[in-house]
């Protein structure tokens, strides 16, 4: 392995939350951890009064750091106010249980007004991303048949206004602030109308409470159904995989739009009676380290993409801020380069641990523990409640089904499609309106993630890439992170995406598309110099073809997509690109 496990200091050991690794997975059951979570008695369970009503009144819930860079608090109670008069609103309308809710709005305060308010009136919600275009909202609203749309003048004009009539379930547009558009409600005068008291619906722990696409990477993008006792699985993992307690003040810089920005940057915080950091601004290194720094961050939640947009800094950068209070960093969303983790220990002093989950999941399934020892480049182990396999993989990449039945990998050093055990509570339901995919993701008792994995002898599962993704060249199986990794060691090399190119002679022949930092170009002497360099660190395994690429492209959520590279490469259809960077 060519990069050392980091192993943090004593002192940093003390303050985890797991102790001693096995010994709580033994300890650990998902019914005694519910029970720690059912607020409302009787059986109901709300993640709206889990996250925010049974905490001090007085403590801060959210600290919103608005664009021009004013911070404004908000207090436990007030967003309980808030929410209360949000569901006040719902009802009013006519809107009823089970109704999907939808929020297409950037970081703002009525978006967490909204999202709690919905869920007490028992509504699924349904967050957009708000860089979508017209298309893609239009696709989602249908999908789920939205009820309700809550989203801000600017982007109802941009977005929504031109596409509203082919929704026809669409019955109410609420705009944030007093914003009056035709055939819209404005937002701030109706909730000032509406009582600050509400009786949260009770609704039980297995009643529908969001509805998440998925980042559409491989293709058309699905619509996961989450439950109410789902909050479980935020809670506990949030302390667990994140480090994260009460004191905390917390960041996720993911988009509310995604499932990591709802369950980590708005339920999971909050049901720890944390404070909530929310930046409304855009990516920009000094505009986020100086919210680290000035709002004092200690729990820090961010992605791959970041992190490498960060490092096209100077490392130097991050020591003009004051980082002391950061004390737990975590990335997720696709792999994290071990070149990330060594330089998180040199730019901020701390690791980063990586972890994995799926929309599917609802919850990080698989995580570097705080605490405990990180292997740069693994996803690390799997949570207590949760239990993961490998499954040997059939033609294709994967999982062979044979009869109903698939042949689980037993031990370490063993690769395979990654499967979980189903039960933990914010598993997924189902797909929206597609019973027969949700079905085809499980065999022989497991869950099948599409990810293929290793696992070494202790335990740490490796990420190897997509099924669908993993290359066969020369009777080699690649896994294009692997390769993608290897290429980012070279100082040149700003983000790399592999893909197999068909090849008689070696069925697939490994390609790379590579973009360079800053003060780099593109010249034959250095794609000669990185041909090499690929050969010496991965062997036979290495790309054969580099293409130089400033521009990979990527989904919103910030992942390489290589299925576009891939279908650009071939000439053929490029297929759903709703969730490409850039595009409308
Ligand atoms: P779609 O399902 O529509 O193709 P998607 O799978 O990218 O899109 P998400 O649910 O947002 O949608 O992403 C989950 C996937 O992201 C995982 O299945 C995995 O492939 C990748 N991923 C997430 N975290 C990690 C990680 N820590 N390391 C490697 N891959 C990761
Ligand atoms: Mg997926």
């Amino acid at each position: 392995m060519p990069w050392e496990p980091i192993r943090k200091p004593a002192e940093v050991r003390a303050h985890t939350n797991l102790g001693d690794y096995d010994q709580t997975r033994r300890r650990f059951s998902w019914s005694a951890a519910r029970e720690t979570m059912s607020g409302l008695g009787g059986g109901a369970l709300n993640i709206a009064y889990e996250a925010v009503d049974r905490h001090p009144a007085g403590r801060t819930a959210l600290r919103w750091v608005r664009q021009d860079g004013v911070v404004r608090e908000f207090s436990y109670g007030e967003l309980s106010r808030q929410s209360n008069r949000f569901a006040h609103l719902l009802r009013a309308l006519g809107v009823r249980r089970g109704d999907r809710v939808y929020t297409l709005l950037g970081r703002v305060p009525e978006l967490y007004v909204a999202v709690l308010g919905a869920f007490k009136a028992g509504c699924v919600v349904s967050p957009l991303f708000s860089a979508f275009g017209p298309e893609p909202v239009r696709q989602r609203l249908r999908l789920g048949e939205a009820a309700v749309l809550v989203t801000s003048p600017q982007l109802y004009d941009r977005k929504v206004a031109r596409v509203r009539d082919s929704v026809p379930s669409l019955r109410h547009v609420l705009l944030t602030g007093d914003g009056d558009r035709p055939g819209t409600i404005a937002l701030g005068p109706a909730l000032a109308g509406a009582a600050p008291e509400f009786e949260i619906e009770r609704t039980r722990p297995g009643d529908p409470a969001l509805l998440h696409f998925t980042s559409g990477t491989t293709g058309t993008p699905k619509g996961a159904i989450h439950v109410h006792e789902a909050v479980v699985a935020h809670h506990v993992t949030a302390a667990y995989a994140l480090d994260l307690r009460g004191e905390d003040v917390f960041w996720c810089t993911a988009d509310p739009g995604w499932v990591t920005g709802m369950s980590y940057g708005v339920i999971a915080p909050l049901t720890h009676g944390a404070t909530l950091v929310s930046d409304e601004g855009e990516f920009d290194a000094r505009r986020w380290y100086s919210v680290l720094a000035g709002q004092g961050v200690t729990v820090w939640y961010t992605a791959p993409t970041a992190l490498r947009m960060l490092m096209r800094h100077d490392p130097g950068l991050a020591k003009e801020y004051d980082l002391a209070a950061l004390r737990f960093v975590a990335s997720v969303g696709e792999p994290l380069n071990p070149e990330a983790v060594v330089w998180g220990q040199e730019a901020l002093g701390l690791p980063v641990h990586d972890n994995w989950w799926q929309t599917e999941t609802g919850a990080i399934m698989i995580s570097n523990f705080a605490g405990e020892e990180i292997r740069p480049g693994s996803m690390g182990r799997p949570l207590p409640g949760v239990e993961a396999a490998l499954l040997k993989q059939g033609e294709g990449g994967r999982a062979e089904v044979a009869g109903g039945q698939v042949t689980e990998l037993r031990g370490g050093g063993c690769q395979g499609e990654l499967a979980l055990r189903p039960g933990w509570p914010s598993m997924f339901r189902g797909y929206w309106h597609d019973p027969e995919r949700y079905e085809k993701a499980f065999a022989g008792g497991w869950y099948l993630t599409g990810d293929v994995a290793r696992r070494d002898e202790d335990g740490y599962y490796w990420f190897v890439g997509r099924a669908d993704d993993v290359i066969k060249s020369a009777g080699h199986l690649v896994g294009p992170f692997e390769v993608e990794s290897a290429l980012m060691a070279h100082p040149a090399v700003a983000e790399a995406g592999v893909i197999g190119r068909p090849d008689p002679v070696a069925g697939e022949l490994v390609k790379a598309f590579v973009s360079l930092h800053e003060g780099f170009s593109p010249s034959e002497d250095l794609r000669a110099e990185l041909l090499t360099f690929g050969r010496r660190a991965l062997g036979a395994v290495a790309p054969k073809e580099i293409e130089f690429d400033q521009h990979l492209p990527h989904t919103r959520s910030g992942k390489v997509m290589r299925r576009l590279l891939k279908a650009r490469e071939l000439g053929l259809p490029e297929g759903d690109l709703s969730t490409v960077e850039g595009s409308s």
